[in-house]
Order: C-alpha cells, then sequence, then structure tokens
C-alpha cells in the first residue's frame, strides 16, 4: 500500500524504544507491555549502559528509572541532552517531589510518570511524546527549501551549500530564498525588487546586480552555473533535481 510511509510516520508501532529499570520484574513487565504494543524494544538495568546505547541513534524513545544504582535517570539525561542527543525521554519516578519533577524537566525530560502507574498509562505517554517529536521534525523540514546541494532554513534563517554553512546579510537572504522558491524560472529584475525589496525602492537595477553578484561570491558560484543570467531578463536558480519542500507550495511572483 502506497500509504506505507504515511502511516509509519503517524503511528508508533515500530518505533524503538530503550527501558532503562534495574528493578527485574518492573523492567521485564513494562518490557513485555511494548512489544505486546508493537514497539520494537531494547532493555537495560545500568544509567552507564543507557547513556551507551542512546548515543548510538538507533532509539526513538528511552524510558529512564530515575533511580538507578549506579547514575540516575535525571544525570543520564542532561549528560546525553550536553552530547547533542535529543533522544526524547520519559522518566520514571518513585520521587515524586515537586522539586525532582522540576529537576527532570530541566534536565531536558518530555514527560514523567510516578510509580505505581498503569502500563496503559505509560503507552500513552509514549505515544503522545512521540507523536509531539515527529510534529516538530516535520515542522523542521517544512522550514527547509532545498536545491541541489543548496539548502535555506527559512524559520533559522541559515543557508548551506554542500553542508559549509553560508553567512548571508538579511537582504542576501530575501534574495536567495526568493530565488529557490522559484526554481528554474527566470524572475525578472522587477519581479526581483517588488518581493525582496519590501521598502520603495528607487528602482536602479543595477542595486540587484549587486547583491547576486554577493551571492555568487559567497555560495561559489562565480560562473554563474547555480544563479544563472538570463540577458535583458533577469535571472534563475538552477535546481537540477526536484525543488523538495514538504508543504509544496511556490511562491508565485
Ligand atoms: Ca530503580
Amino acid at each position: 500500500m502506497s500509504a506505507h510511509n504515511a502511516e509509519s510516520v503517524t503511528s508508533s508501532t515500530g518505533a524503538r524504544v530503550l527501558v532503562v529499570e534495574d528493578e527485574d520484574p518492573i523492567r521485564d513487565l513494562i518490557v513485555t507491555a511494548l512489544r505486546f504494543t508493537g514497539f520494537e524494544v531494547q532493555d537495560s538495568a545500568s544509567g552507564l549502559d543507557a547513556l551507551r546505547r542512546l548515543g548510538q541513534d538507533n532509539i526513538d524513545l528511552a524510558i529512564l528509572d530515575v533511580n538507578l544504582p549506579d547514575m540516575d535517570g535525571f544525570t543520564i539525561c542532561r549528560k546525553a541532552r550536553a552530547e547533542g542527543i535529543v533522544t526524547p525521554v520519559i522518566f520514571l519516578t518513585a520521587r515524586d517531589a515537586p522539586a525532582d519533577l522540576r529537576a527532570g524537566f530541566t534536565g531536558g525530560g518530555d514527560d514523567y510518570l510516578t510509580k505505581p502507574f498503569s502500563l496503559d498509562e505509560l503507552v500513552l505517554r509514549i505515544q503522545a511524546v512521540l507523536r509531539r517529536t515527529r510534529d516538530r521534525q516535520r515542522a523542521d523540514e517544512q522550514s527547509r527549501l532545498v536545491c541541489g546541494d543548496v539548502t535555506l532554513d527559512e524559520s533559522a534563517y541559515r543557508v548551506w551549500r554542500d553542508g559549509e554553512e553560508i553567512s548571508l546579510s538579511p537582504t542576501e537572504f530575501r534574495l536567495l530564498r526568493f530565488l529557490m522558491r522559484n526554481p528554474n524560472r527566470v524572475m525578472t529584475r522587477a519581479q526581483v525588487i517588488d518581493h525582496v525589496w519590501d521598502y520603495e525602492f528607487a528602482g536602479d537595477p543595477a542595486t540587484v546586480e549587486t547583491y547576486i553578484s554577493y551571492l555568487r561570491r559567497k555560495l561559489h558560484d562565480r560562473d554563474g552555473a547555480l544563479i544563472r543570467t538570463v540577458r535583458g531578463v533577469g535571472y534563475a536558480l538552477q535546481d537540477d533535481g526536484a525543488i523538495h519542500r514538504s508543504g509544496n507550495q511556490q511562491e508565485r511572483p
């Protein structure tokens, strides 16, 4: 079924969950319940082992018991976040004192459950956290324009060419964004002025040319293979591959 990809995005079935709990009966209960629900489950009784596994990047969500013999769950999470690991975390805690819970969220946790809890409740929390994580990832993807090896993040105001970050002025950024929203289409100087300069523009096309040359220099495009000049008309951004944009709303001039 062609909807398979969309399905796997919205369903949590098959998500990889790491369960970290040192009390064997509780851990076995959780692992069994999650496997029955359809998750792929790894389990561990040690904080150090959990931290190592989180760094291996094949975990979609971690359930961390707070009270572990070698390293407590909050510390695991804090250390993981410090290493740039963004895997969502649900804490299991018997310590329901508010200060502990605050510490958990400050340490980068996404949710917590206080023991004793029902397995149904745990599954619901996991599904909710996975859904929120996917929504956030989708929003990040939608704010990105990609043409060939050029990537532009509209919300973060960042640009990369072939993996190298390029620093652009606000006007250069708007100019590149306008061209990337209209790949392989020739934009006239008038259209560029209209969309890139939002104040009353003196109407000097030479200014557009100047900014195009700034962009080419910064994007290592001195020969104009990326930003092509169509003599007497305007400019076109060459994109040999398909443009990738989740929202696929192109701005029409
Ligand atoms: Ca424990």
